[in-house]
C-alpha cells in the first residue's frame, strides 16, 4: 500500500467505487481503502431498484440523471445486468391518481416526461399477476433495476484500470489534521499522506467524522428483505406501493413498518421487501418481519400462494438514514481537505454513481457541474 497519495477514498460501497473511478478517470492519484471486501455495506444487501422518480426537481433530480448516464457508459464493458426497464408506483386508491398529479406535473417539466399514469387494464398489460385491488400505476420508464454487487465491481475494476489502488481490509482508524488542513489517515495497515480523505463510509460515516470532530447525523435503518426461489417471470418491473415513501421515512414509530415492494432478478428469484425499524446497528433478521413480508407479498402478488413459492433466505442491511432524508456530500467548514460523500438513505444505487461524478468535480475543478449546497453537512447545525 502506498504511503503517500493524493487522495484517500474511505469505502468501498458503490460511492466509493464510483467516487474512486471518476477521480482515476481525471488523473488524479487516488487510493481506496474499504475495512472489509468491497461491498461489505449496503451496497451488497439491497434490492436493486435503481429509481429517479422520487427525486426532487433540482440538484437531486440531476444527480439521479447523472447516474443513469453512468450506468449506461459503464454497461458498454459490464453487463452490470442494468435494465432500464421502467419501475412502478402501485395505487391502491382512486384519491392517488388525485394525490400524484401535481407530483408527476412538476416532475414532468423537470426531465422525466416518460412519466405516465396507468388504468388497471394499462398495468395488467405490464404486470398480469397483479391483485384485484391494485387500481393502477405511475410508470416511469427510466427508471429500472441492476445486480448491486456486479455494479461495485465493475466500478472497483474501472477505477484499477484507470490507476488507482484498492485494498480490502483496511480501516481508516484516526485522521490527522494540522492547521485546519488534512495532512494524514491512520489506517490498521499504517498511514498514509494525504490532501484529501472522501468519507464514503455508509452509515459508519459518522465515526470518521467524530475523528475530526464532526457531528454526522447519519443513522442505522434496518431494512429487511425476503428472497425466493426462482420463479421466472413473475414481476417485469420493479415495483412498490405508493404508501413504500411514507412509511420508510415512519420507519420503526411504535415498532416496525411493512410496505410492498418486488423486484425479479435475472436468473428469477424474487426480491421482496419490505420491513424496517431502527433497533442500532443489528443486521439480524427477525421472524416478524419475515411473516409480514411474506403476507404482503401474497396480498400482492397472489400467484405466489397459487404456486407455493418458496422463500429461500432473509437479509438485513442499513438505508444510510439522514433526517431529511437528503444525502451529505461537499466540503465540510473548518477542515480543508475533508469531503462526504454519504446519507444515501435508501437510493444509493440511483444516485451513489451520480454523486461520485460530482464529487471527483469539486475536487479536481474546484466547482461540481450540479450544485451541492443543499446537502451540505452545515445544513444540520443549530
Ligand atoms: C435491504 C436494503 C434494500 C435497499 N434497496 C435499495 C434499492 O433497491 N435501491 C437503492 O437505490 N438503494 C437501496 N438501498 C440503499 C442502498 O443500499 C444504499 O443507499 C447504498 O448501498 C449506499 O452505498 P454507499 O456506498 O454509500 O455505502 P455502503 O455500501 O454501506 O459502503 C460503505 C463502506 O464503507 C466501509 N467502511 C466503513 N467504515 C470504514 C472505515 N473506517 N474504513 C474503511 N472502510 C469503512 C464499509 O465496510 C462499507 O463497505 C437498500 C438498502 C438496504 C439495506
Amino acid at each position: 500500500m502506498k504511503q503517500e497519495t493524493e487522495i484517500v477514498v474511505a469505502g468501498g460501497g458503490i460511492t466509493g467505487t464510483a467516487t474512486a473511478y471518476y477521480l482515476a478517470k481525471a488523473g488524479k492519484d487516488v487510493v481506496l481503502v474499504e475495512r472489509g471486501d468491497l461491498t461489505r455495506g449496503s451496497s451488497a444487501a439491497n434490492a436493486g431498484f435503481v429509481w429517479i422518480t422520487y427525486r426532487a426537481p433540482g440538484p437531486a433530480l440531476r444527480l439521479g440523471l447523472a447516474t443513469l448516464d453512468s450506468y449506461d457508459e459503464m454497461s458498454k464493458n459490464h453487463d452490470m445486468e442494468y435494465e432500464k426497464c421502467g419501475g412502478l408506483t402501485l395505487f391502491e386508491t382512486e384519491n392517488l391518481f388525485k394525490d400524484m398529479a401535481p407530483f408527476v406535473d412538476v416532475r414532468k417539466n423537470a426531465g422525466l416526461s416518460g412519466l405516465k399514469f396507468l388504468d388497471r387494464n394499462g398495468l395488467l398489460q405490464l404486470e398480469p399477476h397483479l391483485a384485484p385491488f391494485v387500481l393502477g400505476a405511475l410508470l416511469n420508464p427510466l427508471d429500472g433495476h441492476i445486480n448491486p454487487m456486479r455494479a461495485v465491481y465493475a466500478y472497483a475494476a474501472e477505477a484499477r484500470k484507470h490507476g488507482a489502488q484498492l485494498h480490502t481490509g483496511v480501516e481508516i482508524t484516526g485522521i490527522n489534521i494540522e492547521k485546519g488542513h488534512v495532512k494524514s489517515v491512520i489506517t490498521n495497515k499504517g498511514e498514509i499522506k494525504t490532501k484529501y480523505i472522501v468519507n464514503a463510509c455508509g452509515a459508519h460515516a459518522p465515526v470518521l467524522g467524530k475523528m475530526v470532530g464532526l457531528k454526522v447525523p447519519i443513522g442505522f435503518q434496518r431494512e429487511q428483505i425476503l428472497v425466493s426461489e426462482e420463479v421466472p417471470g413473475i414481476v417485469g418491473r420493479p415495483m412498490f406501493t405508493a404508501s413504500y415513501k411514507k412509511t420508510v421515512q415512519q420507519g420503526g414509530v411504535g415498532g416496525f413498518t411493512t410496505a410492498f415492494f418486488a423486484n425479479q432478478t435475472k436468473k428469477g428469484n424474487l426480491i421482496l421487501g419490505g420491513v424496517n425499524d431502527f433497533p442500532g446497528e443489528v443486521t439480524s433478521t427477525t421472524f416478524e418481519a419475515f411473516e409480514a413480508i411474506s403476507r404482503e407479498a401474497i396480498r400482492y402478488l397472489p400467484i405466489l400462494k397459487t404456486l407455493s413459492v418458496r422463500a429461500i433466505r432473509s437479509f438485513a442491511k442499513f438505508y444510510i438514514h439522514t433526517p431529511d432524508a437528503l444525502p451529505v456530500l461537499g466540503k465540510v467548514k473548518g477542515i480543508e481537505g475533508f469531503i462526504m460523500a454519504s446519507g444515501l438513505n435508501d437510493f444509493g444505487m440511483g444516485v451513489g454513481p451520480g454523486a461520485g461524478k460530482v464529487i471527483s468535480e469539486l475536487i479536481c475543478l474546484g466547482e461540481p457541474s450540479i450544485p451541492l449546497d443543499g446537502f451540505s453537512l452545515s445544513r444540520f447545525e443549530n
